[in-house]
């Protein structure tokens, strides 16, 4: 199901852009059709199985299965059809789990990633090997950018599938429904950057029509806007007025303890980008969900 379409809103270039879901994706033949039917001059491509630290660790092989089909679609037809661009998304969480820190750029295939999403980690990299094979062998500019944590409005809210955000907004929602205190999975200690969607949606944007590197390129808020678990778990309950108890809950996983990247590149490029505050932009989207309750995804 192709999402918006149309001309860039530029309007000053004849970029018709789209947005692919996983589902068509995961079909050579309907992902062919898709590109035959739209035509895309470039291609945003964000199709893929996702889920947060606990779906991951339950579902590895389908991770991987899923992830290199959809991504093989997507590219290889992009190359046959003559598209100009394409942008995937990689994450952070592909990083090796032994590293240094900041992580950078040139640090994707340094080593094994983490053992809790190993099949999803693999495949994404694959994005990347598969973006400079179309560079040498045929030319084309396919590349990648790195988010980190993503959150925002329209998320997954689910509590067991989806990321630590959007699951801790739903059971505040439902902490605060029952009267019961909020628990939070793990010790609360890791430490992740997390990235607005709204904030993210134009930077994507920036990197479709400015960046041109076949190299990925991470987006993220800076080293010193990291936070504890915890603390995105408190910023979660003061922006929906809750004021009962914070229980961790330690027999679950921790995951990785964290992944901290370096956005000095670009910040190279982009050094006046402003990043919506992290509380307001926790605010945005706690208020969305309480909103749009019966409509979210959850
Ligand atoms: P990750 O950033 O790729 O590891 O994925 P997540 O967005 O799922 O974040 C996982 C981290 O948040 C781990 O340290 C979890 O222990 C912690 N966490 C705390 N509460 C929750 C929750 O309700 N859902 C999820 N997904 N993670 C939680």
């Amino acid at each position: 199901i192709p999402l918006p379409h149309g001309t860039c809103s530029c309007h000053c270039c004849a970029v018709r852009l789209y947005f692919f879901f996983p589902l068509p994706c995961r079909n050579a033949a309907e992902t062919r059709a898709l590109y035959e039917r739209y035509k895309p001059t470039h291609v945003i491509h964000l199709a893929a199985l996702v889920g947060g630290l606990f779906k991951n660790i339950k579902y590895n092989l389908d991770f991987w299965r899923r992830n290199v089909h959809i991504n093989d679609n997507v590219l290889h037809t992009a190359y046959e059809f003559g598209v100009q661009k394409v942008v995937s998304c990689l994450s952070t969480c592909i990083f090796p789990d032994k590293t240094t820190y900041p992580i950078d750029e040139t640090m994707i295939h340094n080593g094994p990633p983490h053992s809790s999403n190993f099949g999803y980690s693999y495949a994404k990299r694959m994005i990347d090997v598969q973006n400079r094979g179309y560079f040498e062998q045929h030319g084309c500019r396919f590349t990648a950018v790195i988010p980190t944590n993503v959150f925002g409005p329209h998320d997954n809210y689910n509590i067991e599938d989806g990321h630590v955000l959007p699951g801790l907004i739903h059971k505040v929602y439902l902490a605060k429904k029952n009267g019961t205190a909020l628990t939070v999975w793990g010790t609360g200690k890791p430490r992740r950057q997390f990235i607005y969607s709204l904030d993210l949606a134009r930077l994507f944007l920036w990197v479709l029509r400015e960046y041109d590197e076949v190299e990925p390129i991470i987006l993220s808020v800076g080293e010193e806007d990291e936070v504890s678990i915890r603390e995105a778990a408190e910023s979660v309950a003061e922006a929906m007025d809750f004021k009962r108890e914070l229980i961790f809950d330690v027999t679950k996983s921790d995951g990785q303890f964290k992944k901290t990247a370096s956005n000095g590149k670009l910040r190279r490029h982009l050094p006046d980008f402003k990043f919506t505050p992290f509380k307001q932009a926790v605010k945005e989207t706690c208020d969305w969900f309480c909103a749009n309750y019966a409509i979210a995804r959850k």
